[in-house]
């Protein structure tokens, strides 16, 4: 294997304390180190209440138990519409609703382990049907509701689904068209609107059924390996996969919103992500609610006034958010939070993409504080890699292992058998030790492509990483985006990272460029913060920035600029499509690009 170098990733290590001194709470861990050494998954299952009837049912310890003692009357879900509207859930009310949802269900006769489909904006309903689904033990699956109609078939077609709850208008933009093409459904349960559009023929008004159905129900037995979730992969890299997760997962996402956010009961907690994307049921329905904070839900797109205003608004504690988010708030700068009190924010937290450090400063001097990035998957069903309040962040890196999650860096060779890379700082892939709670438990429908996922005892997540002398993980790249180049290895993150230390750069992607020479050069596209304009001058100031901060080997031979990069719907840089277009390829799966 050539040998990797890199300059700006190697320099030294900043820290920048996890709270800031005078902090005003306690986290939850206050001694990592401790706390590892005498966790096990079976104590985090003991903070947990069980199902009355047997086993493990996320609906009952995400809202049940909180209705059934001193938190009923707490705020669950604080929702936002799009035109100003507020409705507040309480503990109660959710589980009231989701019980007449899963009486819903069975009077349909939907029955354990079939699969719901969900495809709205985020709206209370989608919460509601979420929850009831798993009362009734059917599989939930939530969909992107900016999905045009083959991307809604593709998956609604893997997933066998039986029951579909939209709304009047997406039914008829998106599902009327594919209708035919879904055999397996019966049910279609339309929310109207507030001008109360009339339900089409073959339809069900989802306000009517619930407004019937009895707000009593008691789960039945779940066995904790019953499947609960169903998630699409962003296809940041091809075809999108179905991960399937079980009930156990609960465990997993109860202790990392304790653990990693730092979940309190008093907090509110905001999740900008849409539960169409893992990151959006894991911790935006599923850890909140089991920690029994209140969740805020806004119905609106991005747009870096409204979420000032929402953080300021709704006094905001605890906030988890993406690099593409963070890194658009850079590119406005500080004037939308002129002016603004923001003192009950407390923790800041991010995760889809790798975090450049200067997003992690930025959050300093934006906000008083660091955010903490951390690593997971759709396969890994929560977080698996963190910074912790009680450590030092690492700008740049994400962080440390969740306890009870065993993380290595490995080369898996030929013969299917996985070396341990242990020596640090090495470059390899980065491997979890398999029987962690939410993992996946399939790929629906692809069991070869599951079973290449796992090798000599680990589960191989596709990732490139390496780990420094004090066990933090630092991201290199996906496998599929690492470059070649005159005999070294380069991952895209820290060349991009380094273009982001330039003032005029708002966004960076970088590729390999297939070069008769070097077998691959670096090539970076670029998109300029607002006051900047592309110029030669500019592009050479780019260009002696990085070859100064990463040397002429590792430093982009090319840069293009682009008003901004292709990125999926959950927010990713898509590398493979710059890739593609630069090269005149196709440009294969492309349902989950964010249309721009
Ligand atoms: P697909 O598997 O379909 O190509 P995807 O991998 O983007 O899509 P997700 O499961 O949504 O689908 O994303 C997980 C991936 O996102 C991780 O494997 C990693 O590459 C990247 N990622 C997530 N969080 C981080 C992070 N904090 N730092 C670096 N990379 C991250
Ligand atoms: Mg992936």
């Amino acid at each position: 294997m050539p040998e990797t170098r890199s300059n700006a990733a190697r320099a030294p290590v900043e820290a920048i304390p996890g709270y800031p001194a005078g902090h005003p709470v306690a986290p939850n861990m206050g001694d990592y180190a401790a706390f590892r050494g005498g966790f096990s998954w079976d104590q985090a299952r003991r903070e947990l209440d069980g199902l009355p009837a047997g086993g493990l049912n996320i609906a009952h310890e995400a809202v049940d138990r909180h209705a059934a003692g001193s938190r009923k009357e707490h705020v669950a879900l604080r929702w936002l519409g799009r035109n100003g509207a507020v409705q507040e859930f309480s503990y109660a009310d959710l589980s009231k609703l989701s019980n007449r949802f899963a009486n819903v269900l069975q009077g349909l006769g939907v029955g354990a382990g079939e699969r719901v489909y969900v495809l709205t904006g985020r709206i209370p309903e989608l919460y509601i049907a979420a929850l009831g689904a798993w009362k009734n033990r059917s599989v939930v699956c939530t969909l992107f509701s900016a999905f045009g109609p083959e991307p809604i078939r593709a998956r609604m077609a893997l997933g066998d689904a039986r029951v579909l709850l939209t709304t009047p208008t997406l039914y008829e933009r998106k599902v009327v068209p594919i209708l035919n093409l879904l055999p397996g459904l019966r049910h279609v349960l339309l929310v109207r609107g507030p001008d109360n559009e009339p339900v089409a023929a073959g339809t069900l008004d989802f306000a009517e059924l619930l407004g019937r159905a009895d707000e009593r129900f008691s789960i039945a037995a779940t066995d904790p390996e019953e499947p609960a979730l169903l998630h699409f992969t962003s296809g940041t890299t091809g075809t999108p996969k179905g991960a399937v997760h079980a009930h156990e997962a609960v465990l997993t996402h109860h202790a990392t919103g304790k653990l990693v956010l730092d979940l309190h009961p008093e907090d509110v907690f905001w999740c900008t992500a849409d539960p169409g994307w893992v990151t959006g049921t894991s911790y935006g329905i599923i850890a909140p609610l089991t920690n029994g904070v209140t969740s805020i839900v806004d119905e609106a797109d991005f747009d870096v006034e409204r979420w000032c205003q929402i953080l300021e608004q709704h006094r905001v504690s605890v906030w988890y958010t993406a690099p593409t988010a963070i890194r658009m708030m850079m590119k406005t700068g500080l004037a939308p939070l002129a002016g603004r009190k923001l003192p009950a924010l407390r923790y800041l937290a991010s995760v889809g993409e790798p975090l450049n450090p200067e997003a992690v400063r930025w959050g300093v001097t934006a906000f008083g504080l660091p955010f903490h990035d951390n690593w997971w998957q759709t396969e890994t069903g929560g977080i698996m890699i963190a910074n912790f309040p009680a450590l030092d962040v690492r700008p740049g890196s994400m962080g440390v292992p969740v306890p009870g999650i065993e993380a290595g860096i490995v080369r898996h060779n030929a013969d299917g058998s996985v070396t341990q890379l242990d020596e640090p700082g090495t470059e390899g892939e980065l491997a979890l030790r398999p029987g962690w709670p939410s993992m996946f438990r399939e790929y629906l429908n692809e069991p070869e492509r599951y079973a290449k996922c796992f090798a000599d005892g680990w589960y191989l997540t596709g990732d490139l990483a390496r780990r420094d002398a004090d066990g933090y993980f630092w991201f290199v790249g996906r496998k599929d985006d690492v470059i070649k180049t005159s005999g070294h290895l380069i991952g895209p993150f820290e060349v991009e990272s380094v273009l982001l230390e330039h003032p005029a750069v708002a966004e960076a992607g970088v590729i390999g460029k297939p070069d008769p020479v070097a077998l691959e050069v670096v090539k970076a596209f670029v998109a300029l913060k607002t006051g900047y304009t592309p110029s030669d001058a500019l592009k050479k100031d780019i260009m002696a920035h990085a070859r100064k901060r990463l040397g002429a080997v590792v430093a982009p031979k090319e840069i293009d600029f682009q008003q901004s990069l292709p990125k999926t719907r959950s927010g990713k840089i898509m590398r493979r499509l710059l890739k593609a277009r630069e090269l005149g390829l196709p440009e294969g799966d492309v349902s989950t690009l964010e249309s721009m």
